[in-house]
């Protein structure tokens, strides 16, 4: 049976609460019945505020070359045993292509941070070519890091009309940790403000089980989320890598996977008609990963549409799943989870978060 103590935080929290020892509380769950009750409570949440409904973006991971450091990712800049790519224009637009045939009505671009100029007309002409390409049919969400609002500013003119920016963690101490040559968090903080004040739908999020991370600071980011009042929340557990200073990193993956479900179903509390994405990290760690993060509250996936000759080298952590799966296998092998829990794709619908839409005119 569940304590009187977590029943209650689960209750406070579930009518609007947002005491931080309540959602520690419900963060530690760990034995069936409270992991249970937390999920349950989360899902019937997700039922009534978004429905059912897997939303799906097709992920581009467009380019590895990147000029930060960070100190968990494999693709950082001094990690020489990458393969640097940066796929061609032509190449990216088929993958859009490709995601809009298989009815996913949006896109992610993703990949490394860069800041100079050549890399901003890149993007503007990638977003130019998408946008010609399909019609202005296909959502577009651009994932390439803290850049300064006049660049947000083209991209979104550009057509881009959400943007993912994870903080990583709301912990300013612990993000200078993380991030020895660029420790700043208030400025990645305010490249929120700046993506709202454009016009953007606003998605972050933060690594889960970190080395340095305690529950409380994991609250935190729960109400971080909620301060910020975003439109999409990205989260996933973290994972080693071994050619990063964090290689070494105490890890037991059932905590991360555990964790990270946690989160999700606070989150889904805290935010009831947020868009919360079922992350690949999670699918690292647990072959069913992606359907329990739906089934903990997530309802946005976001299947692999890059070409497979460039899978292996946007490895972000060790364990990445799905290197060696296309597009279309991918596909079918995520219908197959949907249906396994009783749910439905949300094929050729953007998906917009009810929330954006309050605050923004359709795009
Ligand atoms: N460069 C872009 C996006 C690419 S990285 C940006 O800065 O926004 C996308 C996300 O992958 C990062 O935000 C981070 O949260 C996650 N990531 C990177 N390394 C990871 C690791 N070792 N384990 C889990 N997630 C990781």
């Amino acid at each position: 049976m569940s304590s009187p103590g977590f029943t209650s935080a689960l209750e406070r929290i579930g009518n609007g609460g947002q005491d931080p020892s309540d959602l520690e509380a419900l963060l530690a769950a760990q034995d069936r019945s409270r992991v249970d009750a937390l999920h349950s409570a989360a899902y019937a949440v997700k039922k009534r505020e978004v429905g059912l409904v897997a939303r799906l973006r097709g992920l581009i991971e467009w380019s590895n070359t990147c000029a930060r450091n960070c100190t968990y990712c494999g693709i950082r800049r001094d990690n020489p045993g990458v393969e640097r790519y940066t796929l061609e224009v032509e190449e990216i637009v088929a993958a859009a292509y490709r995601a809009r045939e298989f009815g996913y009505a949006s896109i992610v671009l993703q990949g490394g941070e860069r800041q100079d100029p050549a890399h901003t007309e890149r993007v503007v002409k990638l977003l130019l070519k998408i946008h010609a390409a399909t019609g202005g049919e296909l959502g577009v969400t651009l994932s390439v890091g803290e850049q300064d609002r006049s660049v947000l500013r083209r991209w979104r003119q550009a057509g881009a009309h959400r943007y993912l920016l994870r903080m990583e963690t709301s912990d300013r101490d612990l993000y200078a940790r993380l991030h020895p040559d660029h420790p700043d968090w208030e400025k990645r903080r305010r490249c929120l403000d700046d993506l709202r004040d454009e016009g953007y739908q606003v998605g972050t999020g933060v690594m889960i089980g970190l080395p340095g991370q305690s529950l409380a600071s994991l609250a935190r980011d729960l109400l971080f989320f909620a301060t910020q009042d975003v439109d999409m929340i990205g989260m996933g557990p973290f994972i080693p890598h071994a050619d990063t200073p964090l290689a070494a990193a105490d890890f037991d993956s059932e905590r991360q996977v555990r964790l990270a479900l946690n989160m999700i179903a606070c989150a889904r509390l805290l935010l009831p008609d947020a868009n919360i994405a079922s992350t690949t990290a999670l699918q690292a760690l647990h072959c069913r990963g992606r359907e329990r993060g739906l089934l903990a509250g997530a309802n946005v996936m976001m299947p692999n549409v890059t070409g497979l000759r460039y899978r292996t080298a946007y490895q972000l952590y060790d364990g990445k799943p799905s290197l060696d799966e296309d597009a279309a296998s991918s596909r079918r092998q995520l219908e197959r989870s949907v249906a396994a829990i009783g749910e439905t794709i949300g094929y050729g619908e953007r998906g917009d978060a009810p929330r954006a839409l309050a605050r923004l005119p359709r795009p």
